[in-house]
């Protein structure tokens, strides 16, 4: 009865479950268990501000990409033990003037895996980029700025911040018209935004300025905004700068970025952080952003310092530190390095300002920063880890996950609209760009200071850039440079 010739049992059913297991059997092991990534992130706390993920996970990276995210183990030819650390996006700084392989290197030990120069920006985007494409440590872009159209209409020699007829006189229409050209040209090479810097161009009428986010507009690009105006007194004051481009943005439907709420708003800050809470609940597209020191720093040249500025600010000479010295200045030096030129920090904030602009949610954090040759403002180097030692770990004044969502989500989405490729930054989930920050918040802390602003910052443990360690161990790693270029799509 047990018996059964073979000749009785139809094979076909087992042939064809063989057949499904074998073809199965491959692709189930190269799914998962035998997946080798290029590196892993092994049992770190992961922080993905977009998806409210904060756990333990394992990250997997490959061909520049995050590919996994879980709590299953993961096999990669480099593993990165992050064990207590915290795993986050790269930090995205909307606001970095200082844009070489001295100033990259401060940025990504603070941090930051994208640093954008949006707010003065540059007159040749297509120069820019070439300038900058398989030499850069990390991530890069630029604006169009209306400083570089102000002083090109006028004929002015090409500097950083103008000093010649750009600073001193009104525009005329033709000139007003080769500056919207002057943008326009600038927008269509892919610019990210379109840069202001309207406190040192204090001719520019409201009308030039009008016609400037006009062309904006058409684009979809965001204004990065220095307002005319940082003083407290009417008029002239911050409230009423930041009416004239609110009413810009409403005007023209160009989106709005205010750069450095607080060295512009002083004592205003709060007020001004209303005004703008207050317009995007008017649907008006504006944002903002800041950075922690009560110091600000820009060119003794500039419009800034023209006379007056004492009452302006409510500052006098001794409020004013030379960067490349160190040293106060006094009235005979001020007027000494005036001749010059040359940049100057101006202590012109509190404490107080500063702890009201960070904590605020409206806020991105946003450095300025720029080291020439080691001089320059402490910021450059510590803006991004003197949040998360000093504001979040001592002072409590933020959460750290709201502290990350300023640095890395807010200023990838302020930008996306125009620059599709921002949808990858910013985020920790699987398809994004792998540029992660790997740091101890224990120990996250900035070095840099007035007095010796080129300091590494301490606490970033790993740094990755389009999946490239460029920090190692809390080890600058100098000879990468897998930075990639920001930019809007263009076309030829
Ligand atoms: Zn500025």
């Amino acid at each position: 009865m047990n018996q059964t010739s073979p000749r009785h049992l139809s094979l076909k059913p087992i042939i064809l479950c063989l057949l499904l297991i074998a073809l199965a059997a491959p692709s189930f092991s190269l799914s998962t268990a035998k997946e080798t990534y290029d590196i892993v992130i092994v049992n770190g706390r992961v922080i993905d501000p977009e998806s409210g993920l904060d756990a333990v996970r394992n990250v997997g990276v490959s061909a520049g990409t995050i590919k996994a995210i879980t709590s299953d183990s993961l096999n990669g030819r480099t593993v990165v033990d992050a064990k207590g650390l915290i795993v986050s996006p790269g930090f995205i700084d909307l606001h970095q003037h200082g844009q070489d392989e001295e100033n990259y290197r401060y940025k990504v030990m603070d941090g930051v895996t994208t640093a954008l120069e949006l707010e003065v920006g540059t007159g040749d985007v297509d120069l820019w980029y070439a300038l900058h494409e398989g030499k850069a440590i990390i991530n890069y872009g630029v604006s169009v700025g209306h400083l570089a159209a102000r002083m090109a209409a006028m004929k002015d020699p090409v500097e950083f911040l103008p000093t010649h007829e750009a600073a001193r006189r009104a525009a005329t229409d033709d000139e007003i018209s080769e500056m919207k050209a002057f943008l326009e040209r600038g927008l269509r090479r892919g610019a990210v935004a379109v840069g202001f810097g309207i406190q040192y161009v204090p001719q520019a009428s409201h009308w030039e300025i009008l016609e400037m986010f006009r062309v904006a507009a058409q684009f979809g690009a965001s204004c990065h905004v220095h307002l005319r105006n940082a003083g407290l007194k009417e008029p002239a004051s911050s409230t009423q700068a930041l009416e004239e481009v609110i009413a810009a943005a409403a005007i023209t439907g160009a989106p709005l970025h205010v750069v450095h709420v607080q060295s512009s708003g002083g004592k205003n800050t709060a007020k001004l952080l209303q005004m703008i809470s207050e317009a995007r609940s008017r649907n008006v597209d504006v944002t903002t952003e800041c950075y922690p020191y009560i110091a600000g720093m820009t060119d003794i040249k500039s419009a800034i310092f023209n006379e007056g500025w004492q009452e302006v600010f409510g500052i006098n000479y001794g409020d004013l530190q030379w960067a490349a010295t160190g040293e106060r200045l006094t009235k005979e030096s001020f007027e000494r390095y005036r001749k010059q030129g040359g940049m100057v920090a101006v202590f012109s904030m509190t404490e107080e300002v500063v702890e009201t602009a960070v904590k605020n949610p409206l806020t991105m954090i946003a450095s300025d920063g720029i080291l020439e040759n080691g001089k320059g403002h402490p910021r450059t180097a510590g803006t991004y880890t003197r949040i998360l030692g000093k504001y979040v770990r001592e002072r409590g004044a933020l959460t750290l996950g709201d502290a990350l969502r300023k640095m890395t989500l807010m200023p990838a989405q302020r930008l996306e609209r125009r620059v599709p490729s921002m949808k990858n930054k910013g985020r920790l989930r699987v398809g994004s760009d792998a540029d992660v920050v790997v740091f101890d918040p224990q120990t996250v802390i900035d070095k840099s200071t007035y007095d010796e602003p080129a300091k590494y910052a301490e606490g970033m443990k790993y740094v990755l850039v389009n999946g490239v360690l460029v920090v190692k161990n809390g080890q600058l790693q100098t000879d990468v440079h897998p930075g990639r270029a920001v930019r809007a799509p263009y076309s030829n």
